[in-house]
């Protein structure tokens, strides 16, 4: 195990470079913002990648260094090499960590690991949500009171067309009325996955201090606690005991 927590944080990066009102909220890119409050963290060492970079940015070599990977996009999901989701699938299901945020529930990786359609409703008004901690015990839900509001969002609606998660850790309200399973939790292979609903990119939301709690406490939970590098052995064995 490395002493530090290795986090990539991947975005596309392109609504920030297109638009000049996103461009003055994250003028680093949502990526760079992400990346300067987990930098913060002793623990974690943040490095970050994008998607116009050679292979995404995300080659073997930058994999095999992840820890955790968390995962931004929205406008390009089909931009995305099917080989480097390929990549990113083999790497969760050896036990790397990923975070989904906000619409990448629509990013190939995401839709691949559940396996369902990933659709949901949405609304985008400036509206509030008001985000539930409906299981306080769990790891992702450290240093959160029983709620949490964003005072501007993007709705995200039901039915949010993923499997049942392995753990449903928050729920949203929203202004308008709709409610929205947004922090669910998987686990496929040996990896951990965490999708996190909150991130529309008109807003300032990665800002938000209750929302960077969530990121930073999702970082932890998902980081594998074994060495990556061993591999799963399978095939025939002999038993343990003796058969008689
Ligand atoms: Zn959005």
């Amino acid at each position: 195990m490395n002493e530090k927590t290795r986090v990539t944080v991947w975005n596309e990066y392109i609504h920030e470079l297109e638009n000049h009102a996103i461009a003055a909220i994250y003028p680093r890119g949502i990526h760079g913002a992400i990346a300067e409050f987990l930098g913060q963290e002793g623990d974690l060492e943040i490095t970050t990648a994008t998607l116009r970079q050679e292979e995404h940015g995300l080659t073997e070599d930058v994999l095999a260094q992840t820890d955790v990977l968390i995962w931004w996009g929205h406008r390009a999901h089909d931009d995305v090499q099917d080989a480097v989701v390929d990549r990113v699938y083999r790497r969760v299901l050896a036990g790397m960590g990923l975070i989904i945020l906000h619409s990448a529930h629509f990013s190939k990786i995401f839709k691949k690991l559940m396996g369902t359609s990933c659709g949901l409703r949405w609304r985008e008004v400036g509206e509030k949500e008001r985000v539930w901690v409906i299981e306080q015990g769990h790891p992702i839900a450290h240093g959160l009171g029983h709620y949490f509001e964003i005072p501007q969002t993007e709705m995200y609606g039901e039915r949010f067309d993923v499997p049942a998660p392995d753990t449903l850790v928050l729920i949203s309200w929203y202004q308008g009325g709709e409610v929205f399973r947004s922090g669910c939790c998987y686990n496929r292979g040996r990896g951990k996955i965490f999708y996190f609903a909150p991130g529309h990119e008109t807003y300032p939301i990665y800002y938000q201090k209750e929302v960077q709690q969530v990121i930073k406490n999702a970082v932890r939970w998902a980081q594998p606690t074994f060495s990556l590098g061993e591999a799963l052995s399978g095939g025939a064995v002999p038993p343990l005991e003796p058969l008689g």
